[in-house]
């Protein structure tokens, strides 16, 4: 390819420009690359090019250097080798299961995981042929129970979505690794972020490692910490699973834009940072909450009586910014629904680990609560706003409730 400055129209040279600039620009920010169409040198180039292992790059849905720094990352982030992007949380999910699963295969999934997992299983994997039952994560038994040689994928997500008990980990892939070799095990580390735990680890003395297949990652969450942008990852330390997923990737065409990728690689640096002090907030919060008579029970991993605590601290460094409160039953949904619209702090919205703090109430038996819960729950995603603000707005609401 070249340009010939005499004979060449100025649209043409506007398209094939002899400039580059000179290489070695030294930004702390790495560049934005964008491009559907990825040039080669020959056309040999173009045959021979191979974008799964990552040594060329072939097209834009096979990434770009923008994007494969960002998988870098999140695969030392998470403690793995290799990750894969895809446009959501949710999205990842689904790619795992349609990467894994085939007709006649069983999925499990935990009876307290993030709704719409479920809802993968019961509206779009069913009509594949594909199984799913679900297990008790708080009950080795139950997971024991719900083995067998047809379960190819076992999900596992602590803690649980709006509930947030904390299940034992070690224990629970133990279980599968003993039952159903066969099975991968998938751990979404949405909540531990890899900042937690670790998914490919758990427990440091385990040799061979004891730990997840894989971890899915809502990156819309920590990671971005902006609410402001979509988009999940797939993590393994397993090459063959890697290929047989960015391959199932590759094929339904789940690309990510690269601005959101830049925005994703600009809140990696801070991530800690928020997540200790949204974990600080939320310690607080609950710990505040333990002491109001209208709230019967307090959901926070790191909470001493919440559901798992012994395992969240056997197993944890750190906790997320969400905390559940169960109201007392005798309070009427209607007038805790009330509360959450008289805070003048708390947004009213999904997601969470961005900077406004939101609270969203969730009724027993509505699908998305475990068993065993009779109040309303009321579910915290703590911000970056100045914890005593919120605490101030908390008890203001409750104070409406007028519980003697
Ligand atoms: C939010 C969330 C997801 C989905 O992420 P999206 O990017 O919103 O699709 C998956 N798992 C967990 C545990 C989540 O909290």
């Amino acid at each position: 390819m070249s340009v010939d400055k005499h004979r060449d129209a100025p649209s043409t040279r506007q398209i094939h420009h002899d400039y580059v600039a000179p290489a070695g620009f030294g930004a702390v920010a790495p560049g934005v690359f964008r491009a559907s169409t990825v040039l080669f040198e020959s056309v040999q180039a173009q045959r021979t090019a191979n974008w799964v292992d990552k040594s060329a790059y072939t097209y834009g849905l096979h990434g770009t250097p923008t994007s494969f720094t960002l998988e870098a990352r999140l695969a030392t982030l998470e403690g793995g080798t290799h990750a894969i992007l895809v446009p959501s949380g949710l999205a990842a999910i689904a790619l795992v299961d349609q990467a894994l699963l085939s007709g006649g295969d069983t999925v499990l999934i935990p009876d307290n995981a993030y709704f719409p997992n479920k809802n993968v299983a019961a509206h779009e994997l069913a009509r594949w042929g594909i199984a799913h039952r679900f297990y008790d994560p708080m009950d080795a038994g139950s997971l024991r129970a719900a083995l067998g040689d047809d379960v190819k994928l076992v999900w596992i997500e602590p803690p649980g979505s709006v509930t947030l008990e904390f299940p034992d980990l070690r224990g629970l892939v133990r279980t599968v690794r003993a039952h159903a070799p066969q099975a991968v095990v998938g751990l979404d580390n949405t909540w531990g972020s890899g900042i937690a735990f670790d998914a490919f680890d758990l427990d440091p003395d385990a040799e061979p490692a004891l730990g997840a297949d894989l971890t899915v990652h809502a990156l819309t969450k920590y990671p971005s910490g902006g609410a402001d942008l979509m988009m999940g990852s797939v993590v393994t330390r397993s090459q063959s699973l890697y290929e047989r997923i960015a391959l199932t990737h590759s094929r339904l065409g789940l690309g990510v834009g690269p601005n959101d990728v830049e925005l994703v690689l600009r809140g990696l640096p801070t991530i800690a940072l928020r997540y200790a002090a949204q974990d600080a907030a939320s310690r607080r919060i609950a710990r505040w909450a333990l002491g109001r008579r209208e709230i019967v029970r307090v959901l926070h991993p790191a909470t001493p009586g919440s559901p798992g605590h012994e395992h969240w601290a056997a197993q944890c460094r750190a906790a997320a910014g969400l905390v559940t409160l169960e109201f007392d039953p005798a309070i009427a949904p209607e007038r805790v629904d009330r509360f959450v619209d008289g805070l003048r702090l708390f947004g009213i919205g999904w997601s969470w680990a961005g900077p406004m703090s939101l609270a969203v109430p969730y009724r027993p038996g509505s699908g998305r609560v475990g068993s065993g819960y009779r109040g309303t729950m009321v579910r915290l995603s703590i911000g970056l706003e100045d914890v005593d603000d919120l605490i101030r707005d908390l008890e203001a609401g409750l104070a409406t409730l007028a519980v003697r």
